[in-house]
């Protein structure tokens, strides 16, 4: 007999008002095959699952409890307003444990507007990938729950096999959803997502005065911690419009994104990103911008709690300001790790720009140069980071400047290249990695390189004999220098 699978929901964002969303069932599929799931994470959501999974995470099926809905939400894309966007290719299934189960690619929906509401398989892969990357690096990220291939063909530069993903979040609102009631000056909306985001999210926010500023404040600082750790892994979203940033703090929307080879802050991957708005060193700026238009939203709000037009302005400043600080502190903290520093000197940022300098003046690959500095102090000499620089020297230079710095603290040798490796991964799932990746489930449904990518990555701090290709940078033949959404 078949087993079904048990999946506790909750609909907690279907109670809210009808104007939050639109009632839509995801598509019925050809012939769904489950390409891989996640038993950990269902095991942490108390999912149990029966034979049912490729019918239930391709849609095919409704689970008993859900009550699947598409969000509505708008969003600056490339900072032009679009006053509604919502889930064209999407279903929220319900709330599992507090976190939203939602389906990616799973058909049309009031918010397609031309859209065909499907995902291909390739896009599919890579936000498997990266986000489960991301997660297993300690950044705080949506989570990969299912991939499955629907057996049916999807029309994108080329013909490719269509697959659905699902996606576990902590929420999916947006900055875009808030400016979704504040763009129609729906104010009572915007305190109903506000209310909701604080029980959600915030729960602490409710023991001030000022809940709404208070909420703000812990936006800002988790989403400037966020940025942070991107930063720190040399990671680039690709496209962090307002529609792609979670209140939550959690990474969203892996689409064009990549982590960074060689070694340059203008480095941008994105096909559509003409301008270079996304590009790497823009990221934290850009995260003030998209801030500031969720501040814009809660204006009104903040004006009740602090009695004036005036006072909500001060009250927003002062927050968006706060994220400048934040992000600089974990910014350098971050670096301080990577170079293994344990005490804080004024003069840490400096010496830390002065090897990013050396790094994109040689075109130093990112991962590995940090990753080899505990090396270097392994084994008492330069070469294992040196050799990573078009001209050696800029490297043995600079190392003279840190190994003075580092004579400075009293800490044992073991236990500082211990807090290196653990602060700088060898293995990250690098673009030409992906790309292998896609060319073999795409052209020959090989999925073998998904596995040992998704594997490997999956502990990206503790280096492994035999997995050389995983750990080296594309060569130049291999690079891929465009992503595509
Ligand atoms: P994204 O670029 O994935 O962040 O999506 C931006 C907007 O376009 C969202 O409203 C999506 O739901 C919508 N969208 C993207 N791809 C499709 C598609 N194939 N069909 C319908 N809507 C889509
Ligand atoms: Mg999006
Ligand atoms: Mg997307």
């Amino acid at each position: 007999m078949m087993s079904r699978s048990k999946i506790p929901f909750q609909n907690t964002y279907a109670r809210l008002p009808e104007n939050f969303y639109g009632r839509a069932n995801p598509a019925q599929v050809a012939s769904p095959r489950l390409i891989r799931f996640n038993e950990g994470l269902a095991k942490e959501l108390n999912i149990v699952p029966g034979d049912d999974i490729a019918e239930i995470f391709s849609g095919n099926r409704l689970a008993d409890g859900s009550e699947p809905l598409a969000m509505a939400y708008a969003g600056h894309q490339f900072a032009t307003f679009v006053p509604s966007l919502g889930d064209g290719r999407a279903n929220l299934l319900g709330e599992v444990n507090g976190k939203d189960i939602h389906l990616k690619g799973s058909g049309r929906t009031p918010f397609s507007r031309r859209g065909d509401g499907k995902a291909a398989l390739g896009p599919v892969l890579r936000e498997y990938i990266l986000s489960e990357a991301m997660y297993a690096l300690g950044v705080p990220t949506t989570r990969a729950l299912a991939a499955v291939i629907t057996g049916e063909k999807v029309m994108r530069e080329e013909i490719m096999p269509g697959a659905v993903f699902t996606r576990v979040a902590s929420s999916h609102i947006r900055v875009g959803t808030f400016q979704y009631f504040a763009a129609r000056q729906d104010n009572d909306s915007v305190r109903i997502l506000a209310d909701y985001v604080i029980d959600r999210h915030y729960p602490e926010a409710k023991e001030t005065s000022k809940k709404y500023k208070s909420m703000l404040q812990g936006i800002v600082d988790r989403q400037a911690k966020l940025i942070a750790k991107w930063m720190d892994f040399g990671f680039i979203h690709g496209v962090i419009n307002t529609d792609n940033t979670a209140i939550s703090g959690e990474t969203i929307d892996y689409g064009p994104c990549a982590f960074m080879e060689q070694y340059h802050p203008a480095t941008v991957f994105s096909s559509i990103d003409r301008n270079g708005r996304y590009a790497y060193q823009n990221q934290p700026a850009i995260m003030i911008w998209n801030l500031s238009r969720l501040a814009e939203c809660l204006l009104p709000l903040l004006q009740e709690e602090e009695g004036s037009e005036q006072g909500a302005l001060d009250a927003a400043y002062e927050v968006l300001n706060s994220f400048q600080t934040t992000f600089e502190k974990a910014h350098v903290n971050g670096l301080r790790n990577k170079l293994g520093l344990a005490t804080e000197h004024a003069e840490d940022l400096d010496l830390a720009a002065d090897l990013l300098l050396r790094m994109a003046a040689n075109q130093a690959d990112f991962t590995l140069t940090f990753r080899r500095l505990a090396d270097v102090l392994e084994k008492h000499e330069d070469y294992p980071a040196a050799s990573l620089f078009r001209d050696p020297s800029a490297f043995t230079e600079w190392s003279q400047r840190w190994q003075t710095r580092i004579a400075q603290e009293n800490r044992t040798i073991e236990d500082r290249i211990a807090s290196m490796r653990a602060a700088s991964p060898i293995y990250i799932p690098r673009n030409h990695l992906v790309q292998e990746v896609i060319d073999a489930a795409v052209q020959r449904d090989d999925f073998t390189p998904f596995e040992r990518l998704l594997e490997v990555t999956s502990q990206p701090f503790e280096e492994r004999e035999r997995l050389e290709h995983y750990a080296v940078p594309a060569k130049p033949e291999e690079r891929v220098l465009q992503t595509f959404c």
